[in-house]
């Protein structure tokens, strides 16, 4: 039976496959109680899913990379100890014996035990040792589930005709799928600025996210089509409506190729005025897609999703350093805009667990977040910063600071690059003395209190994402709020424009880096404010770069100081269509 499904669109175009859903185990573990004759077959089915995951652990570890980071090996190491640990096994077996209940049962019972234990525990160390013992256990049940361990697996028949369905997807795991080919994305929350709807339109591919039930209603292998610009799903779509969207996709893949007429002429309006279109990164491979997309240089490169798959300590300095040099290396020269880890909120590291109160932060996103993370953790702020201070012999580097709102962080923020630069000097290690530093405006307060920042940073970068969402007070990752989500808000247009003229009045450059800037829709409105340096993700850089090409700086004044002068919506969408016609 045909039905459609509405979410919010986050990564444009069409995708046409079948469903792969994506079920967290431990979620759907059935509970049910055998016959006592069952028991050992049922201790036996414990036993060969155990195996299994042997193998599989022993085939990850056969596996690894020459240069992948040797904790990868210890944590394998780990998984294997665990999953022999009579604590884990033969404590379940008891529940089976003497409880008789079913094997997915006795194992999420047996984790709960171990899980209240473990809070208890004062050392971190061996307290963060649950979230080992609750993935092992994750994959016992995948295994006894017929699954893979991995979140997706190649071998179990995920290809490129597939489109993924989950109920969530941590910005951590979306990393996995750079890897792996699919046609789209749906799962049931999200917004349409949360880490995980950027990382998915950093594939390039259709998506829509806060798909409610998405995937509680459809089945493994459904024929669905995303429509990636409506937040549409189509479920067992009836020929007719197929034919249709076949027909869109055609459509907009002659327009994609149509764009890469533009890749090689020079960003400018038909005035003259030179715009610079960056890219946003999360990986230093991901350069490469910067490169071909035309950009002019990274203008932001998320540098936590590096720290986002380790899941027990930070990444040392050497390894964040041969990542920063490898981004830089691949732009050749342009500037690469390394921004300093922002964890917290929709992303945070295991690492931040315990002992610092993140976990039981009552709204990480107005918690300990970003800078303020790391000016609590000096050695490891430090430690990324000399790694990023190092990059900088290889190319122009520049530094960027998220989440800045008070003078004091700011001078502390400079005190500590100052700091690694002695430090690479006592060592002996070169780095480019004037690289710059800059701040991400994102909380109103720093775009109020602007002349704090433009007295102390030679550069400043509007992350539109954060802004929206603490100016209208609505958490970016909750669909439940997406609909207030609104960029269009006076109250943000007046902080961005504001931002602009100050800037430019100091002198200071100034870019925008959220997702407004990758927004064709917007383009004229923020050139007609005044911006001239863009950074988005690679795939938006061509069909921006069209808007750019036909736009006159002169005739965007009047109707872009109208859209800043009204305030009912009705009105600034009317000047926003004005916009759009010159
Ligand atoms: C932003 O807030 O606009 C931004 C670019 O940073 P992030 O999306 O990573 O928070
Ligand atoms: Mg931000």
């Amino acid at each position: 039976m045909s039905f459609t499904l509405h979410g919010i669109p986050v990564s444009r175009g069409i995708a046409i496959g079948r469903a792969y859903l994506i079920a967290p185990a431990a979620l759907d573990v059935d509970h049910y109680l055998i016959e006592p004759a069952q028991i050992e077959s049922e201790i036996e089915r414990f036993r060969a899913a155990q195996q299994l995951v042997h193998h599989e652990l022993d085939a990850l570890r056969a596996d690894l990379a020459a240069d992948a980071p040797s904790e990868m090996g210890a944590f394998i190491n780990v998984h294997s100890m665990i999953l022999n640990d009579a604590m884990l096994v033969q404590e379940t077996i008891d529940l089976i014996r003497t409880r008789r209940y079913n094997v997915e049962w006795a194992l999420m019972e047996q984790v709960e035990r171990l899980s209240r234990h473990f809070d208890d525990i004062e050392d971190e160390y061996l307290r963060e040792r649950k979230a080992d013992i609750e993935q092992v256990v994750e994959r016992v049940l995948k295994a006894l589930a017929g699954a893979s361990g991995a979140l997706v697996d190649g071998a179990h028949g995920a290809c490129d005709e597939m489109i993924v369905v989950a109920h969530d997807i941590a910005p951590a795991d979306m990393m996995q799928f750079k890897t792996q080919t699919f046609q789209g994305f749906v799962t049931d929350l999200g917004g349409r600025t949360s880490h995980t709807a950027i990382v998915a339109r950093s594939l390039g591919i259709p998506a829509a996210v806060g798909v409610q039930h998405a995937s509680a209603l459809i089945c493994q292998d459904d024929l669905i089509i995303v429509d990636g610009d409506h937040g549409i799903v189509i479920v067992d779509p009836a020929p007719i409506v197929l034919e249709e969207y076949s027909y869109r996709q055609s459509e907009e893949a002659l327009e994609q190729r149509k764009l890469q007429r533009f890749k090689f002429s020079p960003t400018q309006t038909l005035c003259g005025t030179r715009i610079e279109l960056c890219a946003n990164i999360e990986l230093p491979e991901d350069a490469r897609a910067a490169v071909d997309s035309g950009a002019m240089g990274v203008g932001l490169f998320r540098t936590e999703f590096l720290f986002m798959n380790h899941k027990h300590s930070l990444p040392e300095e050497e390894e964040q350093f041969a990542a920063y040099r490898r981004a830089v290396e691949l732009m050749n020269g342009m500037p690469v805009t390394i921004r300093t880890i922002d964890v917290g909120a929709d992303k945070p590291l295991d690492s931040m667990s315990g002992g610092d109160g993140y976990e039981t932060a009552a709204n990480p996103a107005l918690g300990l977040r970003a800078i303020r993370w790391s000016l609590s953790e000096p050695h490891m702020f430090l430690t990324q910063l000399r790694a990023i201070l190092r990059a900088s012999v290889f190319g122009k580097v520049k530094i960027l600071i998220p989440m800045l709102a008070h003078a004091q962080e700011i001078d502390q923020t400079l005190d500590l690059i100052r700091e690694a630069k002695c430090q690479l000097d006592d060592a002996g290690i070169g780095y480019d003395p004037n690289v710059q530093v800059g701040a991400m405006i994102e909380i109103p307060a720093a775009a109020i209190a602007l002349p704090l920042f433009l007295k102390r940073l030679d550069f400043l970068s509007i992350g539109t994402n954060d802004l929206i969402q603490y100016t209208l007070a609505i958490d970016r990752a909750d669909n439940s709020v997406a609909h207030l989500y609104d960029p269009l808000h006076p109250a943000v247009l007046h902080l961005i424009a504001f931002t602009l003229r100050e800037a430019k009045r100091a002198g200071v450059p100034v870019s925008v880096c959220g997702e407004m800037a990758g927004d064709p829709a917007l383009t004229g409105l923020l050139l007609g404010m005044g911006l001239t340096e863009f950074s988005m993700h690679p795939s938006q850089l061509l069909v921006v770069k069209q808007e750019v090409l036909r736009s006159h700086l002169k005739t965007l004044e009047k109707p872009v100081a109208d859209v800043l002068a009204s305030f009912e919506p009705e009105e600034v969408q009317a000047a926003l269509q004005r916009v759009a016609q010159v």
